[in-house]
């Protein structure tokens, strides 16, 4: 028996304990009934670069408040990084723990990064057998000194580690050596303001270690995922690996696809985040890319902090991260993207890219995790719509149109018109790589 029925425009979606059990033209009625026509219905965002930061600092976010933000976005599934968690997931024990603490709070699935860092090597394969998503390696300063950047040995022998177990690699692509060595020069000349920074961390800085990188992953026959791509050139330096050979995967962020580093000059510290906004010259390289479907994920890379972590005397010393979880549709709807390109940017392609076989796109057998979604409603954000734990976003006033109604995690309605409606918890969600055949 159905238990719900969506009704949509051209066709209705059956629902049978949790899973999509028909789509069609005119489907029987169901215990319940959403009449959906005049709404646009979508899979579920699957938000593969989040920083909850619980355990140990959900003060800066966790799970509870996050994963309502995402839900009132769409958000039906995301992959917490292991870091800024405290600890940080480098181990088996550290993935046990946030999966207990995610379990209580997080009204969304979830799925858990583990970590790469020197040292950590032995515990790789235990994070896969636990269900890791990946595993994130930063090629230069993380900002957290327990999470220190995978020099090229340790990145290697991860990615051929990751390689076994057909689990991606996914890499923070910015060079040590350029970022490093610009900022301290800057610095102890005194130039510790906004121009400074973005001197401290060019493309090059990006394009080099997606360079690296990609070469590595190669030589290790390793996926590689490059985290929030910046640039119009660091996407053509992932494509021109991709031709010689590496299984690379471009991820982008709705930040680099909407604002510049004029607007970081104009705000500030809200818009701080490494890699930075870059001049409007590679945005619209970056916005041509996505238009032609040369981008393979778009993720939040969500990162919060306490408010007084924005406010420092130096620039370089400011919290680097945006928080935006909520406007990740908002940006994609405003380029004027196709919902079905939105649809294959935000779930199809990284349930297929992580190994999430039954989840990312509406068809009989998957898990019915859907939102529905108003493209005609406009509207201004406002600070009181912004359901996550600091009312900090730098799309606060702008105009977008395409409200979220609806959002449905397995069948359940967990958020409605501007309200949570759920108590459930979502679960933490594994991947199935072909390699292993089984889950990883
Ligand atoms: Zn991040």
């Amino acid at each position: 028996m159905t238990d719900l029925l969506i009704r949509g425009a051209e066709v209705d979606i059956a629902i049978a304990d949790g899973v999509i059990s028909a789509i069609g033209p005119q489907l029987e009625s169901g215990k319940n009934e959403v009449d959906a026509r005049g709404l646009a219905i979508l899979p579920g965002l699957i938000d593969v670069h989040v920083h909850f930061n619980e355990p140990g600092r959900a003060d800066w976010e966790g799970a509870e408040t996050g994963s309502r933000a995402f839900a009132a976005a769409g958000g039906t599934l995301f992959f917490d990084m292991p870091l800024n968690s405290s600890p940080c997931t480098l181990t088996k024990a550290d993935f046990a723990e946030k999966c207990r603490a995610l379990q209580r709070s997080s009204i969304t699935n979830f799925g858990l990064w583990g970590g790469i860092v020197p040292g950590n090597h032995a515990h790789l394969a235990e994070l896969g057998a636990c269900g890791a998503v990946g595993f994130k390696a930063f090629l230069c300063d993380s900002g957290l000194p327990e999470f220190p950047r995978a020099d090229d040995l340790t990145l290697y022998e991860g990615m051929l580690e990751a390689a076994r177990m057909g689990l991606p690699v996914a890499v923070h692509a910015e060079s040590e050596e350029i970022t490093k060595a610009l900022s301290n020069r800057l610095i102890a000349a005194d130039r510790t303001d906004i121009p400074a920074f973005l001197q401290s961390r060019p493309v090059l800085a990006e394009v080099e270690a997606i360079e690296r990188a990609s070469l590595l992953a190669r030589e290790a026959k390793c996926k590689l995922h490059v985290v929030h791509i910046s640039s119009g050139r660091g996407v053509t330096a992932a494509l021109e690996a991709r031709s010689r050979g590496t299984d690379i995967s471009i991820e982008t962020c709705p930040h680099y696809l909407f604002f510049t580093q004029e607007d970081l000059l104009k705000v500030g510290a809200i818009l701080k985040c490494t890699p930075p906004l870059r001049c409007a010259n590679q945005r619209d390289v970056l916005r041509d890319f996505l238009q032609r479907g040369l981008v393979d994920i778009v993720a939040s890379d969500h990162s919060p902090c306490p408010p007084d972590m924005k406010h420092k005397d130096s620039f370089f010393a400011i919290w680097g991260g945006i928080a935006g979880i909520q406007s990740t549709l908002a940006v994609l709807l405003q380029r004027g993207l196709p919902l079905l390109d939105i649809a294959r940017l935000t779930a199809a392609n990284p349930a297929k890219r992580f190994g999430i076989a039954d989840r990312g796109a509406l068809q009989v057998g998957n898990k019915a995790d859907f939102v529905l979604l108003d493209t005609a409603a406009p509207y201004t954000l406002q600070p009181e719509a912004l359901l996550q734990r600091h009312p900090v976003s730098p799309y606060l006033g702008h105009r977008f149109q395409g409200v979220v109604r609806q959002t449905y995690r397995d069948g359940e309605l967990i958020f409605s018109n501007g309200k949570i409606v759920t108590e459930t918890r979502g679960k933490l969600v594994t991947p199935i790589h072909a390699k292993s055949g089984t889950h990883a």
